[in-house]
């Protein structure tokens, strides 16, 4: 963090896109590689199209953000480019949230979890513990929480996915009633964490358990002062990273039963509230959106004040058949910057 680009002390909301790379099955399937990174910060998508006569040829659509990283491009260089030049403004008090958007398969989860501790995750917990070990900071700890958000109802990852309320107090500050936090000192504490919470993810009990691509994940590493004396614990600062839905689901509200379509619903308002709510972040007017979904309601304290930073990753497949997903993508991460 030392080398912190001037971007940390400019605008609070920087997007970037990643792009993976081709698979075994789309080469198999002889499917061609649309999204091209031309520079550091322009990705163009060459869509293919078919004349009324019958000729091919290609719609090209260029998009510039903060900065598009290409298939070769390993986690640790988007971590140093998104995440890791804010992790000292969340031992200042800041909130820090970065979230992953982008269709079923496009790597949210590799970029967030990654391998073993190589995702967004482990890497910020270890920079965060680093700092934590230095003398400055002996009156501070870390604690984590792991919940997912399926169909506007919240489930802690960390406590057998038993289902936990957002509510609003008296100060209007968003509580989550009954959310397990746990005590972390170490990169291990939150590779246990996201061990426990994956597998809650997939194996829960309840019969409204979701498939990862329908509800957001939420990993929250919060840094709290020590109490001393037995006087309470305060909270100085919060990283949220946020492994959202897949993208395409908000757009299952046809062609389906109805229960993939109210899925499909939740899903499409929270996306458009999570937008709203972004883009709210960097005008001056003290509206939040904040109430049009509970992925929005739980974030609220990270939208507004001086001190809030958000990171979008936009993750693209590169294969022609998920071209409309792409651009979708694409066009949701530009409104949003
Ligand atoms: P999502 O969470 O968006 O549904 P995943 O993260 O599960 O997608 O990625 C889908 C597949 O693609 C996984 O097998 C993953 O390992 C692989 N993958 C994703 N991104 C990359 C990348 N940048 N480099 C190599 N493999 C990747
Ligand atoms: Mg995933």
């Amino acid at each position: 963090p030392a080398d912190a680009p001037s971007y940390v002390t400019g605008s609070k909301i920087r997007v970037v896109v990643r792009k993976r790379p081709m698979n075994k099955k789309e080469l198999g399937n002889h499917e061609i590689d649309i999204v091209t990174v031309d520079t550091d910060d322009v990705v163009s998508v060459h869509e293919q199209k078919v004349r009324v006569d019958l000729t091919k040829y290609i719609d090209r659509h260029r998009f510039r953000f903060d900065q598009v990283f290409d298939e070769d491009c390993p986690n640790e260089d988007v971590y140093r480019c998104t995440a890791q030049p804010l992790i000292e403004s969340v031992f200042q008090g800041g909130r820090v949230t970065c979230f992953a958007y982008g269709q079923t398969g496009s790597g949210k989860t590799f970029t967030m979890m990654g391998k073993k501790d190589n995702g967004l995750y482990g890497l910020a917990g270890k920079d965060i513990f680093q700092l934590l070990r230095q003398p400055q900071y002996n009156h501070m700890h870390a604690t984590v929480s792991f919940f997912e958000i399926y169909c506007d109802r919240l489930f802690d990852l960390l406590n057998n996915r038993k289902r936990v309320e957002a509510l609003e107090d008296h100060s209007s500050n968003i509580v989550i009633h009954g959310l397990k936090e746990f005590d972390a000192t170490s990169v291990n504490d939150i590779i246990a964490a996201i061990d426990a919470g994956q597998n809650a993810r997939s194996t829960g009990t309840t019969s409204a358990n979701a498939d990862s691509s329908r509800s957001h994940a939420i990993f929250q590493i919060t840094l709290k002062t020590t109490g001393k004396g037995g006087r309470g614990e305060k909270v100085v600062g919060k990283f949220s990273f946020i492994d959202l839905a897949g993208s395409e689901r908000g757009a299952d509200t046809r062609n389906s039963d109805r229960q993939t379509r109210m899925e499909g619903a939740e899903i499409n308002k929270s996306l458009l509230a999570l937008k709203e709510c972004i883009r709210a972040m960097d005008q001056q007017h003290n509206h939040l959106p904040f109430r049009g979904s509970k992925l929005t309601m739980v974030l609220k304290d990270s939208f507004v004040g001086e001190n809030c930073h958000t990171v979008m990753i936009a993750n693209v497949s590169p294969n022609s058949g998920s071209c409309e997903n792409t651009l979708n993508t694409l066009r949701y991460a530009d409104r949003v910057k």
